[in-house]
């Protein structure tokens, strides 16, 4: 990736001037010298209004007002967030990207946000590190392999590259893979997806900060909303921990506590937070490549460009705001990996921690207006929202441009939970992220 990141950094596709320290001449003589470097977003005092203000600087926040201010020359933005940028779930995932949803609206949804990742890189001018490594979805036992068959044919119906494998290719790609029968779960076959992969998660949280930045978009950390103000049915200001906004527009991006922030204008969400964890092991030479998960064991795996494995599960089964790791979920989790890979027995884990999922009934997002004027959703994203930042920050903002819902986000809409219009996706959703 290295030689890509020198690469693009010198490129000028957007016509904005870099300064001189970002050509690859500047980087070599900048890393060699004793100057500080240049911040990557400014701070800012807050303004008295602003046109529209996020709530959250994750990565649907961030994208939002990237795109607001690159696709449509709305500027007059902010971006509060009660801690630091990408502290939410954006810094705390696993980071896996991928589109081999179940319905069709979901993998065209999240098909256009692995495009716009695989030109993230060269539209930021910022190395998000996209590594394409293939996606390995095990199948343990009839149930599922109907349902990894069922994916791979709406996939392919919607033009996504993804096949159901059997236990030799799977072998061939992950060689480390337990396949033999006399396991107590033996591996049936596989959904792959070529296509998936992982990311360096803060490097888009810092890449979309620093494009909406350079645009005169604001940036405020441990700025908290408190409360909002409406007159009739409309949003008039934001009430901050340091003061309160004038704006007609309030966009709630804040996942794990998009109810407290909704419940700030009495709009209901169907909506559960649960912690979910994830664990990291010291660093080993690479050898495995593709994102491996199995629903049936709750747990998946992936191995960094530094080459730490990255482990992943399910939530924690009950709702809390907590994000403490917990003893149950490493044992269980060493337990399942080690049925799948035992000669990695010997590895340490280095770290573990949670992060918050809002959960909705369908495993699909809440995307779009609402009852209250001025007061807009992008949340919902449980277990499975990195992969969206980009394509929900873009429909998002064409939404609030133009005050017309993209299609392609049109039945994520808060109604359908009234009018029984679910977009099911637990089938591809819940362990897989
Ligand atoms: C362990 C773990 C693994 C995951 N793995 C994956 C994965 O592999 N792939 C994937 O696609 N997704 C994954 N996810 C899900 C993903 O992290 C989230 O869906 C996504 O990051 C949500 O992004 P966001 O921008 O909507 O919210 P967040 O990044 O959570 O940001 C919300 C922000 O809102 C701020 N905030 C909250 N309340 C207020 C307030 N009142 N005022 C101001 N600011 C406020 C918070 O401080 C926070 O920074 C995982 C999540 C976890 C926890």
């Amino acid at each position: 990736m290295a030689p890509e990141g020198i690469r693009l950094l010198g490129r000028q596709r957007d016509g904005w001037r870099r300064p001189s320290r970002y050509s690859a001449f500047g980087l070599v003589r900048h890393g060699l010298g004793r100057a500080e470097w240049p911040r990557a977003w400014q701070e800012h005092d807050l303004s008295s209004g602003y046109d529209v203000v996020i709530v959250g600087g994750g990565v649907h926040g961030l994208a939002t007002a990237y795109y607001l201010a690159a696709n449509h020359g709305i500027t007059n933005v902010a971006v509060i967030d009660k801690g630091y940028i990408g502290g939410g779930g954006s810094g705390r995932n696993t980071a896996i990207i991928r589109s081999n949803y179940l319905t069709p609206e979901g993998v065209r949804f999240y098909d256009r946000s692995v495009k716009l990742y695989e030109s993230l890189s060269a539209d930021l001018n910022f190395n998000v590190m996209f590594s394409q490594r293939g996606h390995l979805t095990l199948a343990h036992n009839d149930g599922s392999l109907r349902t990894m068959r069922w994916r791979a044919e709406v996939n392919k119906l919607e033009g996504i590259d993804s096949e159901v494998i059997g236990p030799e290719d799977i072998k061939r790609l992950v060689p480390f893979m337990d396949v033999s029968t006399d396991t107590r779960y033996p591996i049936l076959g596989a959904l792959y997806h070529p296509p998936g992969g992982i990311i360096r998660h803060d490097a888009v949280v810092w890449g979309y900060a620093r494009g909406a930045d350079a645009r005169g978009v604001h940036i405020h950390q441990n700025t908290e909303l408190v409360g909002i103000e409406t007159v009739g049915d409309r949003v008039v200001g934001a009430l901050t921990n340091r003061g309160r906004i004038a704006t007609p527009v309030i966009v709630n991006c804040t996942a794990g506590w998009a109810t407290l922030v909704a419940d700030m204008v009495g709009v209901r969400l169907p909506i559960v937070t649960h912690p979910l964890q994830a664990a990291v092991t010291e660093p080993v030479k690479p050898f495995l490549g593709p994102v491996v998960v199995s629903g049936t064991l709750h747990v998946y795996v992936s191995q960094t460009d530094r080459g730490e494995l990255v482990f992943g599960a399910s939530t924690d089964p009950y709702p809390s705001y907590s994000m403490r790791g917990s003893l149950d979920f490493t044992e269980e989790l060493a337990g399942h990996v080690l049925e799948l890979m035992p000669s990695i027995a010997q590895l340490r884990v280095l770290r573990q921690w949670a992060g918050l999922c809002d959960i909705t009934p369908d495993f699909s997002p809440v995307m779009g207006v609402t009852p209250v004027g001025g007061f807009f959703v992008d949340v919902g994203w449980g277990t499975y929202g990195f992969k969206a930042g980009p394509v929900a920050g873009e429909a998002m903002a064409e939404l609030l441009a133009t005050g017309t819902t993209p299609e392609n986000i049109a039945g994520f809409d808060l109604a359908r939970f009234a009018e029984g219009r679910l977009v099911g996706e637990k089938g591809a959703a819940a362990v897989g992220h």
